[in-house]
């Protein structure tokens, strides 16, 4: 009941993704298909999801990453830094950039 479904303690030096069909399908579960626009939790992160039309009636559902407010399909949460992979700077390692965000999101937890 903790909220926290994706990944216990991740260490330092690992990266758990969360794809958004993951926690979508956790979602339907719970809640009337049209219901599933409210902000998920991840951890203690609250995110938001958007959905686009697929052209077939039905809906694709997307994560709106935490920091940069991109429209991604997967998030990335490396210690308490939950954020795409740009933001995480999985592809293009840039200490700097990354620093800027947790700097953002979690300015509150750092007391
Ligand atoms: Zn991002």
């Amino acid at each position: 009941m903790s909220g926290n479904d994706y990944g216990n303690s991740p260490a330092s030096d690992t990266v758990n993704s969360i794809s958004v069909d993951e926690v979508v399908k956790s979602l339907r579960t719970q809640f009337e298909e049209s219901l599933i626009q409210e902000p998920v939790y991840i951890g203690d992160m609250q995110v938001n999801l958007v959905t686009t039309s697929t052209g077939h009636g039905g809906q694709r559902y997307w994560f709106i990453c935490p920091a940069c407010k991109t429209r991604v399909a997967k998030l990335y949460v490396q210690v308490s830094l939950i954020a795409c992979r740009h933001c995480h700077g999985l592809k293009y390692r840039s200490s700097r950039y990354k620093g800027m965000v947790e700097e953002q999101i979690f300015k509150k937890e750092q007391s």
